[in-house]
């Protein structure tokens, strides 16, 4: 007899399974599945290497899964004849956690990396969807015994047994025993319900009723086993979707929109695709793990194959089958393959036109698929084949909604543009408040010319990406052509009152004072200006004509780690009360050090509403002076 081999878990898992096992249950039973779906991969791998022609072991076995009961013993035992495993493999599965996001997802489940009874989370509600179902089985197990046979040629049998507690036990098998694997649960005193028949027939009808092979309860078939998807749309009900839909996804959640679309041509094919109610996207790598699973003539050939669906559209979950795609196609070039393009792209415009519908019939359905949805969605601006469609279903905060939660639609804008308006206007800031008080948007104010309003770095390259929209240029109000905006008229606020005009003599003072801060200012700024655009604020900095926004700007910095403020111009309000005072200094003495005071605060303090200032020490003392000079004169001073 060959010598047990004791084996420790790796660290990660011994987290887990202490969180699964002081974890709070309102649905348990979800072990059950996730063994189902385990088995029901192993199958469909084996049928896969079958269809390719590759030779397996025990070749005639029928392809199921059997569970036997024992309510005497408290044991269940779950058996599939699916590819197996072998030594490597089982160790490697079932002692690790290869997946990316795991020490994220444990801290997750417990608040300090520890599963105390006082933060208890409830681990059957999040378990399925991270993908590490098969430790799931010590929610109701207190021993587990895995025994495994690989479909390769001349692999052992190999026995796995552990009570999931710090680590496992392994045996390679003298017997020989039939291709596939069984689990052998002895359950937890809790968890003694499921050592019924009916018990568990009930769960498997619940969460696993659309494995695609027959499973059988103590030799009764438990499941339907029917491809959804090649039923006629008219004779499935919402709820075999919203099932069908929690058995693919692990969510617990019915989904928020079921896409069930079959194309004739130029493939042929059918997809059942769903958009969750809720984003799962903890670690940000969602776009990365995205995919739809590809069936041919009922054989799943590749598990979330990500060309079936574009990076934007990376929350739809579910399934494309086409009898075009050719079945003994490697992974590799399945990727380069054709017909999958041409899947995709009439995919993607069925998508793209239930959106549509959803946004023009079922406005706030829309809405509340935008706030979960939209901050991927958005990233849809590179598909270039469905620009059009993509633009009307982008949404935006603006200055003609009353708060920060409404939205607003391209078409929206545009029905509300002036008529003789010819851009659409946008401006980024990290909230309603700051893109309110941001100079740069005082004469879009005046002027009563709306401004959409982004908050979120991709908003501004969906924009500048479309950069049209119907016949109208999409323009940061930044770089806005002043002068075509003279011909709207300027709301004026009542009892405001209004600056003189400057003599002909002191126009030519100040273009000289402009020349002085120019000279103080030096190369940090390419131009000082006289503003048009400017009403209450004394200065503003815009980038030179045609260049990109700040914020764009530094995005790109942020990438490459720096932070040097870009050369810009700097623009003066005529009208100002200080620089009607910087003219009379300036007047009396060209070399006034107040001007050179002013201009440099005047600069950083329009570096600092940029979001550039890296030292604030001079700013600071200079204010600090200034407050000084100033609490002078106040009257109890005196
Ligand atoms: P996932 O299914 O998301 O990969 P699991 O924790 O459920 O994660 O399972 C881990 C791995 O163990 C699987 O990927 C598979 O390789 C292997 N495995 C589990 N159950 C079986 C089974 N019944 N037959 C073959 N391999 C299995
Ligand atoms: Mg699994």
């Amino acid at each position: 007899m060959a010598k047990t081999k004791k084996l420790k878990f790796k660290a990660e898992v011994n987290k887990l399974l202490d969180i699964l096992v002081h974890s709070l249950y309102s649905n348990r039973e979800i072990f059950l599945r996730e063994l189902i779906s385990n088995a029901s991969d192993a199958l469909d791998k084996l049928r896969f290497e079958t269809t390719r022609g590759t030779e397996v072991v025990n070749a005639d076995l029928p392809l199921e899964i059997s569970i036997s009961v024992d309510d005497k013993a408290k044991q269940i035992v779950i058996k599939d004849t699916g590819i197996g495993m072998t030594e490597e493999e089982i160790v490697s599965n079932l002692g690790t956690i290869a997946k990316s996001g795991t020490e994220a997802f444990l801290q997750m489940m417990t608040k300090n990396g520890k599963a105390e009874e006082k933060d208890k989370q409830d681990a059957s509600a999040i378990i399925g969807k991270f993908g590490v179902g098969f430790y799931s089985v010590f929610m109701a197990a207190e021993k587990v015994v895995v025994t495994s046979k690989s479909f390769q040629k001349d692999s052992p049998a190999v026995r796995w047994t552990s009570d999931g507690l710090g680590s496992f036990e392994l045996d390679i098998l003298e017997e020989d025993i039939k291709r596939g694997t069984s689990i052998e649960i002895s359950l937890r005193e809790d968890a003694a319900e499921f050592a019924s028949k009916d018990r568990i027939s009930e769960a498997i009808k619940k969460h696993s009723n659309f494995v695609t092979f027959p499973i059988n309860v103590e030799g009764d078939k438990v499941n339907t086993v029917t491809a959804l998807w090649r039923e006629p749309k008219f004779k499935i009900k919402q709820e075999q979707y919203d099932e069908f839909y929690k058995f693919i996804s692990h969510d617990y959640q019915e989904p928020m929109d079921t896409i069930h679309v079959s194309v004739d041509a130029p493939v042929q094919f059918n997809a059942l695709v769903f958009i969750p109610k809720q984003v799962f996207d903890m670690f940000g790598t969602l776009r990365e793990d995205r995919g739809l699973d590809l069936y041919v003539n009922g054989v799943l050939i590749q598990h979330k194959n990500k060309d079936l669906i574009p990076e934007y559209l990376a929350f739809c979950k579910g399934l494309v089958e086409s009898p075009d795609v050719p079945l003994n196609v490697s992974r590799e070039t399945l990727q380069e393959n054709l017909v999958i393009q041409k899947i995709s792209s009439a995919l993607v415009k069925q998508i793209l036109n239930h959106l549509s519908k959803k946004a023009e019939k079922e406005k706030e359905k829309y809405e509340a698929f935008w706030k979960e949805h939209g901050k991927i969605f958005k990233f849809g601006y590179s598909d270039y084949a469905n620009k059009d469609k993509f633009a009307e279903l982008l949404r935006f905060n603006s200055s003609a909604n009353e708060n920060a939660d409404q939205l607003t639609s391209l078409n929206e804008y545009v029905e509300r543009m002036k008529e003789e308006q010819k851009e659409i206007y946008y401006l980024t800031g990290a909230s309603r408040e700051a893109i309110e008080s941001d100079p740069h948007l005082e004469i879009f104010k005046r002027k009563k010319l709306e401004a959409l309003y982004l908050y979120e770095p991709v908003d501004e390259f969906a924009l500048s990406g479309l950069s049209k929209f119907k016949d109208f240029e999409l323009k940061p109000v930044e770089q806005a052509d002043l002068a075509k905006l003279d011909s709207f008229k300027e709301e004026e606020k009542e009892g405001e009152e209004k600056a003189e005009e400057l003599s002909k003599g002191d126009e030519k003072i100040f273009e000289k004072l402009l020349k002085r801060i120019k000279d103080i200012l030096g190369d940090r700024v390419t131009e000082v200006r006289e503003s048009k655009r400017l009403h209450d604020s004394a200065s503003c900095l815009v980038n030179p004509d045609g260049s990109m926004t700040s914020h764009m700007h530094k995005m790109m910095q942020m990438m490459n780690k720096e932070m040097t403020p870009p050369q810009k111009v700097m623009e003066i309000n005529k009208n100002h009360k200080l620089t009607r005072n910087l003219l009379k200094i300036y007047k009396n003495d060209p070399r006034d050090a107040f001007i050179d005071n002013a201009a440099e605060q005047l600069y950083e303090s329009a570096l600092l509403l940029e979001g550039y200032l890296t030292d604030p020490h001079k700013l600071v003392n200079r204010i600090n002076k200034v407050l000084e000079q100033s609490s002078e004169w106040h009257p109890s001073s005196k």
